[in-house]
């Protein structure tokens, strides 16, 4: 454990994240999680989010899945018209190319389903350990830490783990955090993230992790 995160201590800043969340909007994914439980709209909406507000992707998975509500549909629907119907999304001409061939790959060589493994996830186009991740998790219900900005960024902040890169926060926080703990993590620290330990000057004044939080690497804050 790093800097005194015993177990119960973990499991006690995991309780008050969620007591924080219960009072925000819930997040894009786990919204559509919720809704479709189809791993197909979680690994497409997912590709969308990367380098997108969350609003943002929230429209634009909307958009693209009154398109296309599954596999092969997406695979026949022009790059433009994906292209398009996620604007403005990050990179969305990118995203649109990937999407397609996601789609195809997905038609052609598992089925229409998405695979479940994390080797044939990340072979996929546009699809790196983050998004491998999160569907592995959240769609499969596998244990498995999906590390994004906020994930890094807070992770270290309160001294869970002491790392330069996602990757290597990954590797880390799988030695700090029960196993039940991995999944849930990523939205409970995105939630967090969006709304009060931001990037730029985090709310700490009003934190209700205060007391837990040595606040690693904080110049600026409210
Ligand atoms: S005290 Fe500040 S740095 Fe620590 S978790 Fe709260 S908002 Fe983030």
């Amino acid at each position: 454990m790093t800097d005194g995160w015993t177990e119960s201590r973990v499991r006690e800043l995991v309780r008050r994240l969620e007591e924080f969340r219960s009072s925000c909007r819930v997040t894009t994914l786990v919204a559509e999680q919720e809704s479709s439980r189809s791993p197909y709209r979680l690994l497409v909406a997912c590709v969308i989010s990367l380098r997108t507000k969350d609003e943002v992707t929230s429209a634009a998975s909307r958009r693209l899945f009154a398109l296309a509500d599954n596999v092969d549909l997406l695979a026949d629907l022009e790059e433009d018209r994906i292209a398009q119907a996620i604007y403005p999304a990050g990179f969305y001409n990118t995203k649109a190319r990937q999407l397609r061939q996601i789609a195809a790959i997905l038609r052609d060589d598992f089925g229409g389903e998405v695979p479940a493994t994390e080797a044939d996830l990340l072979a996929l186009p546009g699809v790196g350990r983050k998004t491998a991740n999160l569907v592995l998790g959240l769609g499969f219900g596998k244990p498995a830490i999906c590390v994004d900005t906020h994930v890094h960024r807070i992770s270290n902040r309160l001294g869970l783990v002491r790392t330069k890169t996602p990757e290597q926060t990954e590797r880390a926080l799988t030695g700090v955090l029960p196993r039940d703990l991995w999944i849930p993590i990523n939205d409970l620290l995105v939630t967090f993230g969006q709304n009060r330990c931001h990037p730029i000057s985090p709310r700490c004044a009003s934190c209700v992790l205060a007391d837990l939080c040595p606040r690693i690497g904080v110049t600026r804050s409210r």
